[in-house]
């Protein structure tokens, strides 16, 4: 229903069937507005009947007719798609008003102020929203009749004055366009579902979808419902609210509400205004019956709503209902609730949540350390804490230069007395937004809200001159590019540049992840080097070590960084050694440094399999370039400068990523082999007899063929089993290797007869595939994901995996390994194994583990889980059972480790 009826039609129809106050109206379809655009803007011939059919039975049902001289029918005209995209396009109020109704609404409502108040709104809309007039002129002449009028507020002018202002938009309207403004309604009316239709594909919708990554939607549907008023006095207003906290995601009733106000004020933040309480106070019966419509609505939809609703004449009206747009940490926190509530199950819970929530959870706040009486010193204003996180950057005073100063490079904060959606590109770019306007619930909040971006609103103490490119406040002065902080957990605004940490996530993180670890069949380990990211990994719930590259070991000691250089001249001598027995000598110094780390990566990860990679990077990667520094290590390991320069020339490659590298290097230098497996040995054998469980998984990279990997594997048993022999222990280990390059991935079953686990490289096998450089694509590559550009691929295949290539050449390695070695384990350690897409295809494919960096360890868990949920869904019962026979050691077999 939301793709023909957009979200907001969508949400009519549903709270008028189940018997909720809401003004009578009609929708037209998205299916009208496609045909639009697919038409050079031309309507589709049937839709003219078809809506004056539908105009009749409003006027039935309401009782009045559009342009009626007594009381008239007048409607809004407003926007909606399927996806929600906050105040990105057009909406028409008050229409149906010319100089004849006008009086007549006055009559009806007995109320002049009134009906020319709502006149000169819609005489203002119109001309600017459906002809086009600039804004900002009939702003000027608003601006000029108040100051005229001694009238500081809107409220505080009278009939005649906003008669006055009717006269002089018309006026306007006709130089301007050569015509008289439109009296007939009728014709109002297409004019109004024309502008709906022109702005879907208005720049700053078209930016919106381009950033938010929504594409293939029809277009919008048109809403005419009839009008009802939040401005008729102070019985009367108008206001949005959350069903709960969309900041905390805690259970509360969340909103504002503007007082004899009317549609788009609270959501255009022009005016700041109050809270829900405040409502109780003033309006007892109002509130308690939209209480009970929030209690139905979220039953009925199941999450969070984001409600408009307004209150004429003390009668309530909703006007709109939507799941809520809310910050990553409420996100967790209202799943893992209403699953406790059971308004959800557990694997709805867990489906609620996206990867980027995850990501987005870990926010920065401003440093606790720092001393809370600079900050007060620094502290400019404090306004409405719209969105969480902290943000730091440079003031900009138009979304144009936010855009144009980020392309450069640089952070910034954009500062706007209130945002409009013309805002969303500079928005996007900035690190943070503050508005000197508006409140929890207006356009920039909403908006900032989805990306998760910290946003404070409302800031009323700023005084924001566009002209000069200053903030004024307190007899202080900030000017573009000086820095901001932003602390959007409590809306204050300092000046300076402020350090910045991540957070703890909230309770409600865990709890989900847990359910997660409890549905997923996939293993999650990481990629780590060290102890510390070891250490950090098991924190983030990786259940071992999917890739430790020991080259990182060779350049720096991260445990003792002074030690660093004796690592790297260790390596280095070796490199340049002219006879084995040096070259020996060499790697015996290195030796105890990777035993050490080996050591501290075993007792971090207490138990759970490590995956430890033996060199890979081709050697000139470890010697020095220049002069001087060829000078200095010759001068170091006592050798002439002569033959390091002799080494560095020799190991010059023309292209280095597929040259000298991975197995090749331990077929060529059996030495850095012998000592890696001894360092690994040593340090299994030393933790396992101080009690600590390990188990080691010795992987050869970048293999590419089975004689190869054959050679390397007796060469590391004959080392792994004399020591263990030696030391009397029952160490047990495996032996693989990682699928990297096409060949091998094609004759994966005569390398899995010796490879006792595969691992996918997909960063190399990527490259490999695709004969892309995985170091030299990016330059290109964004026009291959640009759909408005080449539009080649739909994601950055070296970070989402490509399926269709890559990932034939991995099901069919993984289909011919399983069949020469039924128990072979199957992980990936590419950068694809922290992807959330590519996760749920390594769990399509029945691999045993995927392996990520630390702080992608959460994402690949819940992508794990959620893969398991959509093959729950998506296999009916008896077809699923069907497919799956016992013992065939079909993908779905595989045990979780
Ligand atoms: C890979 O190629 O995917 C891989 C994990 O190895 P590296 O990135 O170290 O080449
Ligand atoms: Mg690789």
């Amino acid at each position: 229903m939301k793709d023909l009826l957009g979200g907001k039609g969508a949400g009519l129809a549903e709270m008028t069937r189940i018997g909720l106050p809401v003004p009578a109206g009609f929708t037209i379809t998205t299916e009208a507005c496609d045909y639009y655009f697919k038409h050079d803007q031309k309507l589709p011939p049937e839709l003219g009947p078809q809506v004056k059919k539908a105009l009749a039975r409003l006027e039935k049902v309401t009782g009045k007719k559009l342009g009626d001289p007594k009381d008239p029918l007048l409607v809004s005209v407003r926007s909606g798609s399927a996806r929600s995209m906050p105040g990105m396009m057009e909406t028409i109020l008050n229409l149906g008003l010319n100089d004849r109704s006008a009086e007549g609404l006055a009559e009806a409502t007995k109320n002049l102020r009134f009906a020319y108040d709502a006149y000169r709104r819609f005489v203002q809309m119109y001309s600017t929203v459906v002809i086009g007039l600039p804004k900002e002129e009939l702003e000027e002449k608003l601006r000029k009749l108040k100051e005229r009028v001694h009238a500081k507020l809107d409220i505080e002018v009278s009939a005649e004055g906003w008669r006055e202002l009717v006269r002089e938009y018309k006026e306007y309207f006709k130089s301007k366009t050569g015509r008289e403004f439109p009296d007939d309604p009728e014709e109002q009316l297409w004019g109004a579902i024309e502008a709906v239709f022109r702005s879907w594909m208005a720049e700053k919708a078209v930016t919106y979808r381009r950033v938010e990554k929504i594409a293939g939607l029809l277009g919008t549907a048109v809403n005419v419902v009839q009008m009802v008023f939040g401005n008729k006095g102070d019985n009367s207003g108008t206001g949005v609210c959350f069903t709960r906290d969309p900041s905390t995601g805690e259970k509360t009733f969340y909103g504002d509400f503007l007082l004899n106000a009317q549609g788009e004020d609270v959501v255009a933040g022009i005016r700041t205004p109050m809270h829900l309480d405040e409502l109780a106070r003033r309006m007892p019966e109002v509130y308690t019956q939209l209480e009970r419509v929030r209690d139905i609505l979220e039953r009925h939809y199941k999450d969070m709503q984001d409600l408009e609703f307004t209150v004429e004449d003390g009668k309530l009206y909703m006007l709109q209902t939507r799941t809520g747009k809310r910050t990553p940490s409420a996100t967790f926190r209202m799943a893992v609730e209403m699953a406790n509530e059971k308004l959800i199950s557990k694997s709805e819970a867990v489906m609620r949540v996206k990867p980027e929530d995850i990501e987005r959870l870990f926010y920065p706040i401003i440093d606790p350390n720092m001393p809370r009486s600079e900050l007060e010193n620094r502290k400019l204003a404090v306004g409405i804490n719209a969105v969480p996180g902290a943000a730091v950057g440079k003031a900009v005073f138009t979304a144009r230069d936010a855009e144009e100063w980020a392309a450069r490079g640089e952070k910034v904060i954009l500062v706007r007395r209130e945002t409009s959606p013309e805002d969303v590109g500079g928005m996007f770019v900035a690190q943070g937004i503050l508005t000197a306007t508006g409140g929890k619930t207006s356009h920039a909040a909403v908006v900032a809200r989805g990306w998760g971006k910290c946003c404070v609103v409302g800031a009323e103490a700023l005084d924001i001159d566009y002209q000069q490119k200053v903030i004024r406040t307190n007899g202080r002065i900030v000017r573009e590019g000086e820095w901001l902080t932003l602390d959007g957990n409590d809306g204050a605004v300092y000046r300076g540049e402020t350090p910045l940490v991540r957070p703890k996530p909230p309770e409600a993180y865990y709890t989900l992840m847990k359910w997660c670890d409890e549905i997923r069949r996939l293993g999650v380990r990481t990629n780590a080097d060290t102890p510390t990211d070891a250490r950090k990994a098991r924190e983030m719930g990786a259940e071992g070590i999917g890739l430790c590259r020991t080259e990182h070991m060779f350049f720096k000691d991260f445990e003792d960084p002074a030690q660093s250089v004796v690592r790297q001249r260790a390596i280095q001598e070796m490199i340049i050694a002219e006879s084995a027995e040096t070259r020996k000598r060499a790697l015996d110094k290195l030796l105890p440094f990777q035993r050490r780390d080996f050591i501290g990566i075993f007792e971090a990860m207490d138990g759970f399999p490590v995956t430890i990679r033996l060199i890979d990077p081709p050697l000139h990667e470890f010697v020095p370039h220049s002069r001087e520094d060829q000078e200095e290590l010759a001068r170091e390991i006592g050798v002439d400068p002569e033959i390091v320069l002799r080494r560095v020339e020799q190991l010059r490659e023309a292209n280095p990523m597929l040259g000298h590298r991975g197995a090749r290097l331990c077929i060529t230098y059996p030495e850095i082999l012998e000592m890696q497996v001894r360092a690994i040995i040593e340090a299994a054998i030393e933790c396992q007899a101080r009690g600590i469980k390990v188990l080691p998984e010795i992987m050869l990279p970048l293999i590419l063929d089975r004689r190869e990997l054959e050679i390397l594997e007796k060469r590391t048993r004959s080392v792994a089993d004399r020591l263990i022999r030696q030391s009397g222990s029952h160490l047990k280990y495996l032996v693989g290797t990682m699928i990297e390059l096409p060949r091998a991935a094609l004759l994966a079953d005569q390398i899995a007869e010796v490879a006792e686990f595969f691992s996918f490289g997909t960063n190399d096998l990527t490259q490999t595939v695709m004969g892309l450089s995985r170091d030299d694509a990016g330059r290109f590559l964004v026009d291959y994901v640009d759909p408005n550009k080449a539009g080649i691929f739909p994601d950055d295949p070296f970070q989402t995996l490509d399926t269709a290539g890559v990932g034939l050449l991995m099901r069919w390695a993984v289909e011919r390994g399983r069949k020469a070695r039924p128990k072979l384990k199957i992980g990936i350690c590419g950068e694809h194994g922290g992807d959330a897409a590519s996760v749920r295809f390594c769990h399509k494919l029945g691999m045993d583990y995927v392996s990520a960096s630390p702080f992608r360890v959460p994402v690949a868990r819940l992508a794990a889980a959620q893969a398991v949920i959509e093959e729950r869904t998506s296999h009916r019962p008896g077809k699923f059972s069907s497919r799956k026979k016992k013992g065939e050691g079909g993908p779905h077999s595989v045990p979780k480790r």
